[in-house]
């Protein structure tokens, strides 16, 4: 009668921890715990000399081969119910195997830390329009000038639906609680409403009463539209590459299929560069999706746990969000669109180092969903993969509303050096360094270079003298990038870091653009004491001053990390700009992407070769993305537009494929050489880095690695291939030395196993 008995409950469970260790840990459940640790649930265990850790159990078993008075027990069971489906789990197993991380640490990516704090309930306060949106807006028009902060809150409030919880409207807003305290006294006339109510409520209602239409449809679009829905409708698998151009209307497709998911009664995710994700977005998929989650870095740990709960409950259609929201807990994954899939900032650049596009790629292939990667530029490996097939390829190849793309001039600056004085000094500004030493600072800076040629001088005037805006762009911030002395070649670099110090005029500082380091900017040379230190270069705080300096009158904003310490600063400028309150904006690569202005008639960009020259396979990859989306943020009305990039390099490949916005020539040119020379797509490639204090020992752990990958690459006699070791193209960060090498390999399982056996070595001297 043994079958009486049908369903002992397993007395061990293997637990996966967040640490980084490459096998998870049998634990006992005592009895009072016996079939309450559910396979993906997270519990509580003690570890080493820590009593109490969080794990997540990946499996039961009966025994454990670790002998029973070894055996710990688990402590504490957080959930009855597993947290991680058994899909999750196994993404899990791939993540840990494919980015050699540990299990634990895949997991532990995938849900947001948040959701581990304790539940407790709250009251929170919000605000409510009493008035239709439309009325309130009339009113915040009319009161904006007498008090603006007000017609600001009354504005943004109309714009989130007419009811959102306080803080998030005073964040959104940029206004302080007073303002919205006296909007409400105003004896009802302004129809505000504070209420008090539980923090349990559906975060997924503070929508707009009034949906917006989708668009009908361009010719093109419902090509897209169709290949889109009739793979979806399948069920099965599969990846589209949309290869629209600017401006080519693939946010619609997206919405129009996100929609026809939802209909289906499955869920989409849309992941977007965390840049991108601005209110401006947000509000658009508003517009359109009552049942939207939002996932960002903005949300407070309490918002955020919600969203991920609401969003686990099948509450929301579409979930839109950053890299991480690759892992959103939705019931039934239909659809997931990665838009910008070529942008660099979906991949983790601590561990576990994953790419998000690559993890939606096999997650959607473990829930049968449909994959769209939306892009102008698509990354080599996308487009290759659409090359050989494995990808359907769909394009957009003409701007909404007929606008063609506009023409580009290049530049040569070499010429521009030799046939013309020197662009006309900024006017000295007060700043916080001492008076006489800032003066002099700036003279120097400022000496014997250009910053804006005849031609984008030209264009600049043609375009403010019509009333129409310009964009200036550089990839570096700061005024000067360089600080060195002729005299004893020293060069000013960061302590910690031996990389070059930028001086930063408006803060009054130089600073390290790796660690953050800052000091009072040397008027002396340190090395030999001369005082002919000169600041050489140019950052975007100069090209602001220039344009100030040439155009007198013109009123710019400019927006780079420095003028965005603030979430609310960014918005602030940008609806200046929006507004045509500011004639130039001025930025790095947080203005290149998904900024839609049509009143933008020229372009410049200040010097195109600052990302041609990083020591990686990818940079002139990267150097033609950037150009092509600054390039795509002119001539989107119709005024038309003109784009003037500026350069030493006039004749590099990815600077003339650019300017012709021919992405088919660029990409034909670079996958000819990455195959020449053996890169990806056509390779494999991994990076090992080790690093330590002190230079020694890093280096010879790495000459020791390095010799044993060779040894095994010989072996393998497959190509297979290490590059170094050699010290990493940055040597030194934050006082730690550091080595490199490079795996190339011809398949990614040799990559693995090489990598595998790297991990077998002792581990590194650090
Ligand atoms: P992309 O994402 O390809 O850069 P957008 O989606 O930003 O392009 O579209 C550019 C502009 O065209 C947007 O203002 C959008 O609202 C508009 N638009 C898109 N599709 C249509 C359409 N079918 N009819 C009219 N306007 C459209
Ligand atoms: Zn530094």
């Amino acid at each position: 009668m043994t079958s009486a008995e049908p369903h002992t409950p397993c007395r061990i469970a293997e637990i996966a921890l967040n640490l980084p260790l490459r096998h998870s840990f049998d634990y006992l459940i005592p009895d009072a715990l016996l079939g309450r640790v559910p396979i993906g649930g997270r519990v509580r265990v003690p570890f080493g000399t820590r009593r109490n850790v969080l794990g997540y159990c990946v499996g039961l078993k009966e025994k454990s081969e670790v002998p029973a008075d070894k055996l710990k027990a688990v402590i504490h069971s957080l959930d009855e119910e597993p947290i991680f489906t058994p899909r999750m789990l196994e993404l899990g197993r791939w993540m840990a195997h494919y980015y050699h991380c540990a299990l634990g640490e895949a997991l532990n990516a995938a849900i947001p830390a948040a959701v581990h704090a304790a539940r407790k309930s709250r009251r929170v306060q919000v605000a409510r329009l009493l008035a239709s949106p439309a009325e309130a807006l009339k009113l915040a028009d009319r009161i904006f000038d007498t008090s603006p902060a007000q017609g600001k809150l009354l504005r943004t409030l109309a714009q989130m639906g007419g009811h959102a919880p306080a803080t998030e409207l005073l964040r959104t807003a940029g206004v302080s609680r007073t303002s919205l305290k006296s909007l409400e006294k105003e004896d009802g006339a302004l129809n505000v409403e504070l209420e008090v109510v539980e923090d349990e409520e559906d975060p997924l209602t503070h929508v707009e009463a009034g949906l917006q239409d989708p668009w009908p449809l361009t010719p093109e679009q419902q090509h897209a539209y169709q290949v889109i829905t009739n793979r979806m409708t399948r069920g099965r698998f599969d990846v589209v590459l949309l290869h629209g151009i600017t401006s080519s209307g693939k946010t619609e497709v997206y919405l129009q299929t996100i929609a026809k998911c939802a209909r289906m009664g499955r869920q989409a995710i849309v992941l977007v560069p965390e840049i991108c994700l601005t209110p401006q977005t947000v509000r658009h998929f508003r517009s359109r999706f009552r049942r939207l989650a939002v996932l960002h870095s903005r949300l407070t740990d309490r918002e955020r746990k919600r969203q991920w709960h609401a969003i686990r409950a099948g509450q929301a259609d579409v979930v839109i969000g950053a890299r991480s929201a690759i892992f959103a807990p939705v019931p039934s994954l239909g659809l997931l669109v990665v838009d910008e899939e070529h942008e660099n900032s979906f991949k983790q650049d601590n561990v576990p180092r994953y790419h998000a596009r690559d993890v939606g790629i096999m997650r959607a292939k473990a829930d049968d969903a449909l994959v769209v990667l939306g892009t102008a530029t698509p990354s080599l490996e996308s487009y290759h993969n659409a090359l050989t097939g494995r990808y359907t390829l769909v394009k957009l190849p003409r701007r909404i509303g007929g606008h063609p793309l506009p023409p580009v001039e290049v530049v040569d600056m070499r010429e521009e050096w030799r046939t013309r004085a020197t662009t006309p000094a900024p006017a000295t500004t007060t700043t916080t360094a001492a008076p006489e030493t800032e003066a002099k600072l700036f003279r120097r800076a400022v000496q014997g270079s250009r910053v804006i040629s005849r031609k984008l001088e030209e264009c600049m005037r043609e375009s403010l003298g019509k009333g129409e805006q310009i964009i200036l762009f550089l990839n570096r911030r700061g005024f000067s990038p360089h600080i060195y002395c002729p005299r004893c070649g020293y060069a000013h670099k960061c302590e910690r870091c031996e990389i070059t110090m930028n001086w930063h005029r408006r803060l009054g500082v130089v600073a390290c653009h790796y660690c953050g380091h800052e000091e009072r900017p040397p008027a002396r040379c340190p090395e030999c004491g001369g005082d002919s230190i000169r600041y050489v270069g140019i950052g975007t705080e100069r090209v602001e001053e220039t344009v100030r300096a040439m155009l007198p009158g013109c009123r710019t904003v400019r927006m780079d990390s420095d003028t965005m310490k603030t979430r609310t600063a960014h918005e602030k400028d940008l609806e200046e700009f929006r507004t045509r309150r500011a004639d130039v904006l001025v930025g790095t690569q947080m203005i290149a992407k998904g900024l839609d202005f049509p009143n933008v008639t020229t372009v410049g960009v200040i010097n195109a070769d600052v990302t041609l020259h990083l020591p990686d396979f990818r940079s002139r990859e990267r150097s033609f993305q950037l150009l092509a989306q600054v390039a795509g943020r002119t001539g989107r009305g119709e005024a038309g537009g003109q784009v003037v990039i500026q350069t030493f390099m006039p004749d590099d490949p990815s600077v003339r494929a650019a300017a012709g916005h021919d992405y088919e020539r660029f990409a034909e040119q670079e996958l000819q050489m990455r195959r020449r020379a053996g890169y990806p797509p056509y390779a494999r490639m991994a990076r090992i880095v080790c690093s330590g204090p002190h230079l020694e020992p890093v280096e010879r752990y790495m000459l020791t690695l390095g010799e044993e990958l060779e040894r095994l690459c010989r072996e393998r006699a497959d190509g297979s291939a290490v590059l170094g070791p050699a010290p990493a193209p940055m040597p030194l960060i934050k006082r730690r030395h550091r080595y490199h090498i490079l795996l190339k390999c011809p398949t990614a399982a040799a990559t693995h196993e090489l990598l595998d056996a790297a991990d077998e070595l002792p581990n590194s001297p650090s």
